[in-house]
């Protein structure tokens, strides 16, 4: 039996990215995958339809496409003319914010498809690396935030001698010292930056040093390392007393890339408006965490640039791996293909809720929905529905 497995355009506004680029019909013919391609999906990732028939996909208009696939491949929410269009049985697969949108995962079920959601892979489970769509698009959002901060910082990054005097090297302060800040922190140092960085979960510290930044201990959260190697919320006390702690060290940098997210929730403010006040004009701040519900920087908003009346600018960057889309998604690419090869067995999605990967990310199957925290999410306890206000909606 051959499966057939289709990447769909995307739709939301500003994505260029694609979820299977043309390299991957080699990698999956192993697997008797066919590939379908929707027409100009990859264009805006510099994929044209010819590479993708060249490579040996068949592209096709979105109606007969999605009749024809099994498996529907997408970075985001597939929009609202695809889902109508879904049958049971299909599969799809992409980021689908089951937990900030539990809505949409509960339309998926009604559709009687098969949904998984990649941003769910369990991050603590070795073999799931390689599936890893979080760490390999928050690598390049990291490494495109340092590009972006230098571009706008109107003085040079390295220290400089020149027979016109010395420059000084910019100071560079990252605040989150995950997959995003560790990428942002290497390429600030290689572009000669004197770099700090600060990030709650005390284990990060070392990852930080190892780049040859100097990591900074604040007094006022001891240590704040979560389930599942992510960090957890702060107290209101605690975020509060961390805020006027940074304050003070964000007044001495030249930029500030801010990279902190808590799972399902709103990203932490860290960056409060009396930090950005304290900065110098032609500072710059990147906020990799700007998005409708708020990011880690008082006064950012997601996809705009704003300049304050002392002169900072804050660059919101809510999706920076769709400005490297090539990169982006050749490494997207592979990480489904890594999937498919996981869960395709003799030419069908073979589902087990029993294997630890799969119970991490598949959110709907055979009418309902399979996944408990967004089960929770949609079917809340009465007593608990009105209590938490920072979970993001
Ligand atoms: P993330 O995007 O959820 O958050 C980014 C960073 O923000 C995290 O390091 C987090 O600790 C930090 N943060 C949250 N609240 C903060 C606050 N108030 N102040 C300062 N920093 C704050 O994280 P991520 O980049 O997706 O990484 C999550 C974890 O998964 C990390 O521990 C990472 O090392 C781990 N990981 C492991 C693997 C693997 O072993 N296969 C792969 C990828 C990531």
């Amino acid at each position: 039996m051959v499966l057939k497995v289709a990447a769909i355009k995307e739709s939301a506004a500003g994505e260029r990215r694609v979820a299977l680029a043309p390299e991957a019909v080699a990698r999956l013919q192993a697997l008797d995958i066919d590939i379908l391609v929707e027409r100009g999906a990859g264009a805006a990732a510099w994929f044209p339809d010819e590479a993708y028939e060249q490579a040996g996909a068949t592209v096709l208009d979105a109606d007969e496409l999605r009749k024809t696939a099994d498996v529907l491949v997408s970075i985001g929410q597939p929009d609202a003319a695809t889902v109508a269009a879904l049958r049971p049985g299909q599969t799809v697969i992409g980021m689908l914010r089951p937990l900030t949108d539990p809505g949409y995962a509960a339309g998926l079920a009604n559709a009687g498809v098969t949904a998984i959601s990649l941003d769910g892979l369990p991050r603590t489970v070795s073999r799931a690396q390689s599936m890893d769509v979080l760490s390999s698009q928050a690598s390049v959002a990291g490494y495109r935030a340092v590009l972006t901060a230098a571009y706008v910082y109107d003085r040079y990054f390295p220290l400089l001698v020149t027979a016109a005097g010395t420059a000084r090297p910019a100071e560079v302060l990252v605040l989150g010292a995950g997959v995003a800040g560790l990428q942002a922190i290497a390429t600030a140092r290689r572009l000669g930056a004197v770099v700090r960085a600060y990030d709650v979960r005390p284990a990060s510290a070392a990852e930080v040093e190892s780049l040859g930044a100097q990591f900074l201990k604040l007094t006022s959260v001891a240590g704040a390392a979560g389930e599942g190697g992510y960090a957890r919320a702060l107290t209101p006390e605690e975020q509060q007393a961390q805020q006027d702690e940074l304050t003070a060290h964000i007044a001495k940098h030249n930029v500030v890339i801010t990279t902190a997210q808590v799972p399902g929730r709103r990203p932490p403010l860290l960056v409060t408006e009396a930090a950005v006040s304290a900065m110098s004009p032609g500072s710059v701040v990147v906020d990799l965490g700007a998005s409708e519900l708020g990011g880690n920087v008082a006064g950012s908003r997601p996809d705009e640039t704003v300049v304050t009346a002392g002169g900072v600018t804050i660059v919101g960057a809510g999706n920076l791996a769709s400005e490297a889309p090539a990169a982006a998604s050749a490494a997207y690419s592979r990480n489904v293909c890594a999937l498919l090869t996981h869960l395709v067995h003799d030419g069908a999605v073979a589902i087990d809720l029993a294997d630890e990967i799969q119970a991490g990310i598949v959110i709907a199957h055979d009418g309902a929905i399979v996944h408990a925290p967004t089960n929770a999410l949609l079917n809340p306890p009465a007593d608990a529905a009105s209590t938490d206000g920072g979970t993001a909606s």
